[in-house]
């Protein structure tokens, strides 16, 4: 997928600051964060949105929300809290079709989001 933006920083065509990679997963910060953490994490694998995902990705999503543990845990939220969310589509906000998950923390996060 080289018109994908994430694919592309997958590849290290364009840079961004790493969280976390593992061989499936990579995470890296938010440019335009919006709380004091707020990281993006992806699979390697390009995946345009979750109605594109299949039984057999069950396995990677996992992997996903065990990076977001591990990211929001050494930066020392397990405690205070953090929130893990995936847009899906437009009416979501998802603006680029890699599915990433947001992973924010650092500040008191109101609910129903907006
Ligand atoms: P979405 O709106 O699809 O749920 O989230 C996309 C996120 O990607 C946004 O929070 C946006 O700030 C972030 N983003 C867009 N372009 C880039 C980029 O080039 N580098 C990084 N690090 N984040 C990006
Ligand atoms: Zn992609």
């Amino acid at each position: 997928m080289s018109n994908c933006l994430f694919c592309r920083i997958v590849a290290g065509e364009i840079p961004a600051k790493l969280a976390y990679q593992d061989e499936s997963v990579i995470a890296f910060y938010d440019i335009n964060p919006q709380a004091p953490l707020h990281v993006l994490i992806i699979p390697r694998k390009h995946i345009a949105t979750i109605n594109d995902l299949q039984p057999a990705d069950a396995e990677l999503v996992g992997k996903l929300y065990l990076a977001a543990q591990k990211i929001a845990g050494d930066a020392g939220y397990a405690d205070e809290g953090y929130r893990v969310v995936m847009n899906c589509g437009e009416d979501a906000g998802q603006s680029v079709f890699h599915i990433h998950l947001h992973l924010l923390a650092g500040r008191h996060l109101s609910w129903p989001p907006g």
